[in-house]
């Protein structure tokens, strides 16, 4: 039987924050989308991931008219704290630059947003199987199969790949027309919810001569916690009591007693630097974890992805409505240009704050004396907060 066809403007693959983000920018400029996911929309929203907004998050997703939950049901976060050398020093963003983040959660991040697609009548299309791209330097086509085994073709004018690290657009560009930068780590997060109140008000980024911490927060009942392990570790072979001895041990060094409770889900996250260049490829584009993965550390994985399709909708409008061919490489210019920031903040928040597996007594020292300077210095301080809070966007 002949696929069920559909014709728009922009085809979207993936529906996760970047996907749905660029959807609903579009809609409010009067261009028309499709958007598809493999998984259905529960699945999506019970995947706990990120956690932190910066700042130009926050306004996007509260000034486009998502949603204002973000901002009545969001925590504001004027600083981290850094923990080393047995103490604690806090960075007040406020002070050093005016900003501060949002703790609010990916998936609420994820509701919002497809909530905001039903609201104004967005074509999104959940659950989706046995996806395919093609017509990428003339005509762009996906096809697929929907929930019920009925075959579809949507048929438009640009094809945006926000389908995440695992892209399956990222791969249709010719071998030798793409080029990938990688830098793999030997150590991963092994990643807990619990339910406990919070142990801080206030993220604690935890170095310690036992490895990695992090401590952050999601409800007053709900905590997400973090520490450094071996990538291949099991996450179903670690009981509540070994999973909580080593994060005390961790940030107990430092003087800090976490809160404890029931641990009601374990994942190892495994941590990866990652870009493609171009970001562009004929009619074909990509936004968010399709082009680039960063290492969890300095929070820029989900921002990154919405600053993508915020630039990306501009140049979508001036192509479509305008005629402007140059209008998808400027984007890819300009979003590489942010891509490559958030690359070496990630990088650098990791490296001086994880262990490596051969670390020596002088490698943790070292560390501590960098945390030290940073601490002592406003420049180093205002570095941090620039980068955490989120670099603002320039035309
Ligand atoms: C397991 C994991 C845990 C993470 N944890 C953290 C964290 O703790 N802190 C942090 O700061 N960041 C974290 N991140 C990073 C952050 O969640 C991502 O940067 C963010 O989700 C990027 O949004 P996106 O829309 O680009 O991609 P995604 O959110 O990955 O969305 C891509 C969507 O595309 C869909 N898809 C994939 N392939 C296809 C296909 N062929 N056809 C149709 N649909 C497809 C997927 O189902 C998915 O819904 C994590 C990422 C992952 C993968």
């Amino acid at each position: 039987m002949s696929p069920a066809v559909t014709t728009t403007e922009v085809a979207i693959v993936g529906a996760g924050p970047a996907g749905l983000m660029l959807a609903h920018l579009l809609h409010r400029v009067g261009i028309g989308s499709v958007a598809i996911d493999l998984r259905s929309r529960r699945e999506i929203e019970e995947t706990h991931r990120a956690g932190i907004l910066e700042r130009d998050s926050v306004r996007l997703l509260a000034e486009s008219g998502v949603s204002d939950r973000v901002l009545r049901e969001g925590d504001e976060h004027e600083g981290i704290e850094l923990a080393f050398g047995g103490a604690t020093h806090r960075i007040d963003f406020r002070d050093a630059v005016g900003a501060s983040v949002q703790l609010y959660p990916q998936t609420d991040v994820f509701i919002d947003l497809a909530d905001a697609r039903a609201r104004d009548g967005g074509d999104v299309r959940f659950g989706v199987a046995e996806v395919s791209v093609g017509g990428l330097t003339t005509e762009p086509v996906v096809r697929f199969t929907d929930a019920d085994g009925t075959d579809h073709e949507v048929r438009a004018r640009v094809l945006v790949g926000a389908d995440g690290s695992r892209s399956l657009c990222r791969r249709q560009f010719p071998e030798a027309q793409r080029h990938q930068f990688t830098r793999a780590y030997p150590f991963a997060w092994f990643g807990i919810l619990c339910e406990a109140p919070p142990s801080a008000r206030e993220l604690i980024y935890n170095h310690s001569a036992h490895g990695f911490a992090l401590i952050s927060q999601r409800t007053p009942t709900l905590q997400r916690m973090y520490f450094q392990c071996d990538p291949e570790e099991d996450a179903s072979e670690w009981s509540d009591d070994r999973i909580w001895s080593e994060l005390q041990a961790r940030v107990g060094a430092n003087g800090v007693e976490l809160k404890e409770g029931p641990i009601t889900s374990r994942s190892v996250l495994p941590f990866r630097s990652f870009v493609q260049e171009p970001m562009r490829y004929g009619r074909l584009v990509l936004a968010g974890d399709a082009a680039h993965t960063v290492p969890p550390t300095g929070a820029k994985g989900l921002n990154l992805a919405l600053a993508d399709v915020k630039v990306l909708a501009g140049s979508l409008e001036r192509l479509l409505r305008g005629g402007d061919e140059a209008a998808l490489d400027d984007y890819a210019r300009r979003a590489l240009e942010r891509v490559w920031k958030a690359q070496h903040f990630s990088y650098w928040m990791t490296t001086m704050l994880h262990l490596l597996p051969d670390a020596s007594d002088f490698d943790v020292r070292r560390q501590i004396g960098e945390l030290t300077s940073l601490v002592g210095s406003r420049a180093g301080t205002t570095y941090l907060a620039e980068g955490y809070t989120g670099w603002p966007e320039h035309d």
